[in-house]
């Protein structure tokens, strides 16, 4: 009787062991999903959006709505652009997510705004701002745990006329908190593993869309001439670098040919307002390096074009399940990223452990129970085989 009891023990002890453990710093989480940001860019890419047109406010008040849903704190940063001696509206829309340190914030962002030809501009930058929502989306509602950092979803306006939304932030949040970092999402998603079939002529040798994770500078500093970094900065540089290598190289095993980590040197993106001021920052840029340069036979850019479309980028990725796939290799970088930075040593364990402790808890529980039931139910059916004659 003992025996049987202790065998039950052992038969729920061991599928307790074969229980799913998540890995440490990982989360169970699903993964970010490039569907919903195509789904948003497919959004965002109706509305035309030069500054201060109805479209560009309706795009504002979904972008807040969007980021209110998912219960983050959302500010108004207002601003005027001077074109040609009008005085436009511009209006950042940032969506503050409170960590353990309220005062330390890791930024991601993408600007909204669209050039004054841009139809639509699904590539620049529908993409960008979907994918920001999206990363928002996922960690305040995928993954449980609070991040150790506030994590700040910025989208920026403006970008198109000099980067002013983002310039405007980085200066604000200088009195209010330390930035640790700036993830960059600008004319991203035809990136590697889609085909690049530019490749089928003779003169173009590249068999897919490069990612480029245009990095603050580590070695090549001439795209910052103009800015002295101290040793403390230069080392903080460094060491984002060697994070997404980690992540990109180390962890997701991504191709390096394809998957380039380089210095941001001519670059001109919203990343450029953080590297200036010191912080180390990202540009996820997806596509082809050098637009229009001569000689060039792989470009296929229609940025500031009236055919910067949803469709054009179905059609060059070659099908929808491509573009996807373009997506999600950024998105696993990107949420590779905000792991690492803004949930603490990956080696320490987050919520999905916690939950893990408590179903444990729970079935050793039960283990003890059913083991207590076995041994009494056990033990009247001795007694009643031995009072049955
Ligand atoms: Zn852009």
């Amino acid at each position: 009787m003992k025996a049987a009891a202790v065998a039950l023990s052992l038969a729920l002890l061991l599928v307790m062991a074969a229980l799913p453990v998540a890995a440490p710093g990982s989360s169970a989480a699903a993964e970010p999903s490039a569907e919903r940001v195509y789904e948003l860019v497919d959004t965002i890419s109706d509305w035309y959006r030069y500054l201060d047109t109805p479209g560009h406010h309706a795009a504002e008040a979904f972008i807040a709505e969007t980021m209110e849903g998912y219960g983050l704190e959302v500010y108004r940063q207002e601003f005027t652009v001077n074109q040609g001696g009008q005085q436009l509206d511009a209006v950042n829309v940032v969506g503050y997510y409170e960590g353990k340190d309220p005062n330390t914030w890791l930024v991601l962002g993408g600007h909204y705004d669209a050039t004054i030809s841009s139809d639509s501009g699904a590539y620049d930058n529908a993409v960008g701002t979907a994918t920001v929502l999206e990363l928002a989306r996922y960690f305040t509602q995928e993954v449980e745990t609070q991040p150790e950092i506030s994590l700040v979803f910025g989208a920026w306006d403006s970008e198109e006329e000099g980067g002013q939304g983002s310039q405007l932030f980085v200066e604000s949040a200088g009195g209010n908190a330390t930035v640790l970092a700036n993830l960059n999402f600008d004319m991203f998603g035809l990136s590697y593993p889609i085909p690049n079939r530019a490749s089928l002529s003779p003169l173009c040798d590249e068999d897919y869309f490069k990612l480029y994770l245009y990095t603050s500078p580590v070695e090549d500093f001439s795209g910052y001439a103009d800015y002295e970094y101290d040793n403390q900065t230069r080392a903080n540089f460094s060491m984002l670098r060697k994070t997404l290598e980690q992540v990109a190289y180390d962890e997701l095993a991504l191709p390096p040919e394809w998957v380039l980590a380089v210095d941001d040197t001519e670059t001109n993106s919203d990343q450029r307002s953080f590297i200036r001021a010191g912080i180390p920052a990202i540009w996820f840029r997806g596509m082809h390096e050098y637009a229009w340069e001569e000689g060039d036979a792989c470009e296929q850019t229609f940025k500031h074009f009236s055919t910067d479309r949803l469709e054009s980028l179905e059609l060059i990725a070659g099908s929808h399940a491509n573009l996807l796939a373009g997506f999600q290799t950024g998105l696993d970088i990107a949420s590779g990223l905000v792991t690492e930075l803004a949930y603490g040593d990956p080696a320490a364990p987050v919520a999905s452990e916690d939950g893990n402790g408590v179903a444990r808890t729970v079935l050793a529980l039960l283990v003890i129970a059913v083991a207590v039931a076995g041994v009494a139910v056990l033990a009247r059916w001795r007694q009643g085989r031995q009072a049955s004659p």
